[in-house]
Formats: C-alpha cells, sequence, structure tokens
C-alpha cells in the first residue's frame, strides 16, 4: 500500500493519506481538502450513530447534491411519472431536490439502490464533529463524476418500471455538493445503515 503525506491547508500538520482515498482528512483541526490541480476545502457533514448500533461500525461517504429539476416534456403510459414530482408543487414543472450518490467503491447494483433510495428517501441522521475511532471507507469518486451521476440517478428513478416511461425531456441543474459520512454496520447482509 501506498501512503503520501501533504499539508493541511488550514492547521498545516502533516497528514498521511493511503492514496487510494481522494480526500485527505486532518485529525488535528477536522479540515477534508481535495487535491485535484488545486487545493479544495470540502463542506463536509459526519452522521451520528444511533445508540444501538452493534461494533462493527464504518462510515461510507456520499455526494449529496442540491439540485433543481425542470419537466421539459414527458410522455408515460398510465401515468407512471410520478416520482421526481412528488418534490413539486402541483402545476409546477420544476423542483428541488437532494440527490444522493455514494461516494466509495461498491458493486453497481447495490450503487444504485443507495442512490435512489436516499434521493427518495432523505436518511435522517444527526450530525457529530469527528469520526471518533470508527474508520471509514476511502472516497474514489471524485465531485465532478458525482454530479454526472446526478443524471443517472435522475432517469433510473423515473425508468425503473420498465415500458411505464415513453419519452422524457428534463433539465438538471446541480447546484452544490457536499460530502456526507453516514454510519453503517457491518453485517453478514453487508452494509446496514445505524443512523
Ligand atoms: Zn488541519
Amino acid at each position: 500500500m501506498q501512503v503520501i503525506q501533504v499539508k493541511c491547508p488550514k492547521c498545516g500538520n502533516p497528514i498521511y493519506s493511503k492514496q487510494k482515498d481522494t480526500v485527505f482528512y486532518c485529525t488535528t483541526c477536522g479540515t477534508m481538502h481535495i487535491r485535484n490541480g488545486g487545493v479544495q476545502v470540502l463542506d463536509v457533514e459526519i452522521g451520528d450513530f444511533n445508540k444501538n448500533a452493534p461494533q462493527d461500525r464504518v462510515y461510507v461517504p456520499f455526494w449529496r447534491m442540491y439540485s433543481t429539476v425542470v419537466i421539459n416534456n414527458v410522455r408515460s403510459e398510465g401515468g407512471g411519472f410520478q416520482k421526481l414530482t412528488s418534490w413539486f408543487r402541483e402545476g409546477d414543472n420544476s423542483g428541488n431536490l437532494f440527490i444522493w450518490v455514494p461516494a466509495s467503491e461498491m458493486e453497481i447494483e447495490r450503487f444504485k439502490n443507495m442512490a435512489m433510495d436516499f434521493t427518495l428517501n432523505p436518511p435522517p441522521y444527526n450530525t457529530r464533529m469527528d469520526f471518533g475511532t470508527v474508520p471509514r471507507l476511502p472516497t474514489v469518486m471524485r465531485q465532478e463524476e458525482a454530479k454526472e451521476m446526478a443524471d443517472f440517478v435522475v432517469v433510473t428513478i423515473e425508468a425503473e418500471k420498465p415500458g411505464v416511461l415513453q419519452y422524457l425531456d428534463y433539465t438538471l441543474t446541480v447546484h452544490d455538493a457536499k460530502l456526507i459520512y453516514l454510519p453503517f454496520v457491518s453485517t453478514q447482509q453487508g452494509l446496514v445503515p445505524a443512523f
């Protein structure tokens, strides 16, 4: 395993990171940043574990993107076009929502399910200031990639029932992307949310 050392852009202390994680975390001052051409300090939120969560804890990173969807034109069979418009006020053809995209490496079906589930049902969690002693999965997806995936999430949400959606013309604007670490526990069935 390769380890690289950088300096925290805020306090100057050295940060050692496994190269797989694109996000650098300063354990001294809590600043998280990425280096993609230049140094960019990230807006990060850390979710707290519920009190009864078992010990096999891990943090999973997600990009949460505040977005606006405008539906220009849609044609579907049997009025199946419901999910996205549930955010819109009646009669409106646009609305704002948080689009969630997993930022760690995971199997595609799981990736899709988590993205859709958290986008449709925003996870309720309390925040905390640090990770404590809980390990975190490496963030492998960059912000720009996540913004591209936001389109995939919108289309997948509407097209998941085959044959229903016939035509969809929409505009998606991603206003910001925040890195959210959500609490999970490892079980025999895989990772399970623990907020
Ligand atoms: Zn620092």
